[in-house]
């Protein structure tokens, strides 16, 4: 964790995108650079970890999709998408629900998690956590039992956290605000 620390400043603070008034966090430059890639994977695994064991990690598109395998490969747990509305192929559950900006319908194959398995749902960003929720609420529909949710970076001021409150573990590598 403490060597994340310093490659943290690689995430770009992009303002008023994708429209007036929302500052995007852009995690692409910590991810292009080697060293930065390394410690961010090494520090949600090390977070991870500490959650007990984990069959299947789902990830959140589309950056979700970034972070996900490579902490799945590390846990030695699968690797599950969360998609958005009208891209997966077979049988889905899905969700709709309110964002920072706009909504969004977010999708899992109903095959994919069986009932007993221990999940962790994983993102890049923690806003208002809307899509956190949706994802929590696919995974336990299906009988999961969701052991952990864990982020990159957590941005407090939108209340994520307080609506996400439970007995789950919500970690965040960084927070901003
Ligand atoms: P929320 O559902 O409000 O917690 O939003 C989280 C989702 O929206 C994540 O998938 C993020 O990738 C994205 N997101 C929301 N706000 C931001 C932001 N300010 N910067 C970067 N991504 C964001």
């Amino acid at each position: 964790m403490s060597d994340f620390a310093a490659h943290a400043e690689r995430i770009r603070a992009v303002p008023d995108w994708p429209e007036p008034g929302v500052t995007f966090r852009d995690i692409t430059p910590l991810l292009a650079d080697a060293a930065g890639l390394a410690a961010t994977i090494d520090a949600l695994t090390e977070v991870a970890s500490g959650w007990g064991p984990i069959d299947t990690v789902v990830g959140i598109e589309a950056r979700g999709f970034v972070l996900a395998p490579p902490v799945a490969l590390r846990l030695g747990a699968g690797f599950v998408p969360v998609r958005k509305a009208g891209k997966l192929p077979a049988p889905t559950e899905s969700r709709t629900y309110d964002l920072e900006y706009g909504s969004a319908t977010v999708e899992v194959h109903r095959d994919a998690i069986a009932p007993g398995d221990r999940v962790l749902i994983m993102d890049d960003v923690l806003a208002t956590g809307g899509t956190i929720a949706a994802a929590r609420d696919l995974v336990t529909s299906l009988g999961g039992v969701v052991v952990g949710e864990l982020v990159l970076l957590e941005l407090p001021a939108l209340g994520g956290r307080e609506r996400l409150a439970s007995d789950t573990p919500l970690a965040a590598l960084v927070t901003y605000g």
